[in-house]
């Protein structure tokens, strides 16, 4: 299904052009145009899931196999010193646009960005309730 008010439909499926660097029968994998760093890059599916409450099993199987391959590939084109590969859900966890993507970003020693989270300091107490919450 795709969503035709979504434009990560429109440039997923080449209505709309982008700098793409790899694309296959389920997936496009574009720059950003927003860089958080060079070479960051988004994998777009091209059907349309809101995001990964919705994406089905065999298009979310894929994503991680791709997200390799382009991290392995990218590491060797453009000699970074590491990678993150992020994917929001949701406004509170940044999603902005409401189409399931992937980032992949290549990360350089000198690049002055930092993804770190500061952590929510729990007792083990509460760390027991935490996993009872999810596991009960
Ligand atoms: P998120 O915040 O996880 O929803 O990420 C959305 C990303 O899409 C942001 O990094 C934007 O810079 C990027 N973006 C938005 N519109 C476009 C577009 N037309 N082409 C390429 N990237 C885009
Ligand atoms: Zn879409």
């Amino acid at each position: 299904m795709r969503d035709e008010n979504c434009i990560f439909c429109k440039i997923a499926n080449g209505e709309i052009p982008s700098r793409t660097l790899y694309e296959d029968d389920d997936f496009r994998v574009i720059l950003d145009l927003n860089p958080a760093t060079k070479g960051h890059a988004l994998i777009l599916p091209k059907e349309h899931y809101k995001n990964l409450y919705e994406i089905d099993d065999s298009t979310a199987a894929k994503v991680l196999p791709l997200a390799r391959k382009m991290a392995v590939m990218m590491t060797e084109k453009l000699n970074c010193d590491g990678f993150n590969v992020i994917q929001n859900n949701n406004e509170i966890a940044g999603q902005t646009v409401f189409h399931f993507h992937v980032h992949l970003i290549p990360r350089y020693n000198d690049d002055g960005q930092s993804l770190v989270m500061p952590a929510c300091h729990m007792t083990a107490e509460q760390l027991d309730a935490v996993r009872d919450e999810i596991t009960g």
